[in-house]
């Protein structure tokens, strides 16, 4: 993995072959876009349609596409196009207004969470809704101190960054933030929820001897950018109370697991049974329109809501949140939770079985459409095989299917298709992985 730019699956120049129309654009976003964006595959792809689960390139191939959260019920879902367009045909303006549909909105939104939380505020992006759902936090608290997990990634901006350590060893870490180990159960065991928890409160600890007072524990409910850790159902629980004791909040990042990813809860921190203080969201939340926001427990927010105003221009504008409910109208209307949890344990079985033959397989784990395969040297070491997971990919990619890695290590496969996913679409995903699997024998 390339820790030093913090991205898996990043392409490399001089990987492989390009054509040369490839080459050229890639020459010309360098020199328009600068050098701060990575492409993805050895091989990048050049998109310009996409329709349901597939993605169609600049020459007309087809990709099915088993790695998106964006637009996770589907690619240009026509009710979302539609509610799109409609409402910028008559109102595109803010929460500097009185207007009806975000008030609707948030009442249903709010109705799926805990009892305890009880304000919705919208922002554009994840790193947006974690940038304040940690303003509001240090807040309330009066304390500074973070503790995520040793390769979480939260966003962009400078203070979320500052607790986003899968950007990599040269994007630092504040001095107010604590890592501790990912959740991981493959290696970990029944030790693992206990030693979670513990590592939990001693990063706490740690933080009070160094004279930084906590503010809150912040997860993703997958530990998607850790290596996808889902279970077992309820471990988090320990971790929570660990933040709680310590005096900090408990904040639901749920950027990733939100939205019926996990099959069996709208929500992944709810296959924990856990109730948070804070939950952010974005990514499918408006199917590709950008639409981020901020669930919280009305007592955290009331000082701040006093103390300092909040205006975002285009968070919760009218037609974000028009993209929204209709992704709210056809999660609920297409059963999309259950069909999370039927493909989802669809593919699970048909990547355990590839299992049995290709011993590269350690672990196949995950919730709803939200699965790691995590490819190992040796399975009795359970060695991490980057090399391999990185030529999974990218043979996936050239069998016109994509997926990406992630973990410290990068060598845990991550697929994570849309929602609408059929059993069509996962047995065209199964071959083709066994096709790749069978070439790197
Ligand atoms: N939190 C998590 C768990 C994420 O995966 C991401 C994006 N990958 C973010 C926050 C940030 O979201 P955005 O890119 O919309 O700022």
């Amino acid at each position: 993995m390339n820790t030093d730019t913090g991205m898996v699956n990043a392409y490399r120049e001089g990987a492989v072959d390009l054509d040369p129309e490839t080459r050229r654009m890639i020459d010309r976003r360098r020199e328009l876009l600068g050098p701060a964006y990575r492409l993805f595959y050895e091989n990048p792809l050049h998109l310009v349609r996409g329709e349901g689960a597939w993605l169609y390139d600049h020459e007309g191939n087809a990709f099915l596409d088993a790695y998106n959260n964006v637009t996770s019920i589907g690619h240009c879902n026509q009710r979302v196009v539609d509610a799109i367009a409609t409402q910028a045909g008559v109102l595109a303006t803010n929460t500097r207004y009185i207007h009806g549909s975000i008030l609707d909105y948030a009442e249903r939104l709010l109705a799926t969470m805990p009892d305890a939380i009880g304000h919705m505020m919208f922002t554009c992006t994840g790193s947006d809704a974690n940038d304040l759902a940690c303003r509001i936090a240090q807040a309330y608290t009066g304390g500074r101190g973070i503790v995520v997990t040793e390769t979480a990634y939260h966003g962009i901006t400078q203070s979320v960054s500052e607790f986003s350590p899968s950007l990599g060893k040269n994007v630092a870490l504040g001095p107010h933030v604590r890592t501790v180990e990912a959740p991981d159960v493959y290696r970990e065991g029944a030790a693992m929820p206990d030693r979670f928890a513990e590592s939990v409160a001693a990063a706490f600890a740690d933080l009070k001897r160094h004279g930084i007072e906590p503010a809150f524990f912040i997860c993703d409910g997958i530990f998607a950018s850790d290596g996808v850790f889902d279970g077992p159902a309820g471990f988090l629980k320990g971790a929570v109370d660990a933040a709680h004791d310590a005096g900090a909040l408990y904040i639901a990042d749920e950027v990733q697991s939100g939205f019926a990813r996990t099959g069996d809860a709208l929500w992944g921190f709810q296959r924990h049974d856990v109730v948070p203080d804070i939950v952010t969201m974005g990514k499918p939340m408006g199917n590709g329109y950008p639409v981020a926001g901020v669930a919280v427990r009305p007592t955290l927010v009331q000082e701040f809501g006093r103390n300092a105003r909040y205006f975002n221009t285009f968070g919760g504008n009218a037609v974000a949140v028009a993209a929204a409910a209709a992704v709210l109208d056809v999660i609920e209307n297409e059963s999309l939770l259950e069909n999370a949890r039927v493909i989802g344990d669809y593919l699970r079985v048909g990547l355990q079985a590839l299992a049995e033959s290709y011993e590269s397989i350690g672990d196949v784990r995950g919730a709803g459409l939200f699965i790691g395969v995590e490819m190992v040297s040796d399975r009795a070491s359970k060695s991490p095989d980057t090399a391999t997971a990185t030529a999974v990919v990218n043979g996936l990619r050239d069998e016109g299917v994509l997926i990406s890695a992630c973990a410290k290590t990068a060598n845990v496969l991550k697929i994570r298709p849309p929602l609408i996913f059929t059993r069509e679409n996962a047995d065209h995903f199964l071959t083709a992985i066994k096709r790749v699997l069978d070439r790197l024998a």
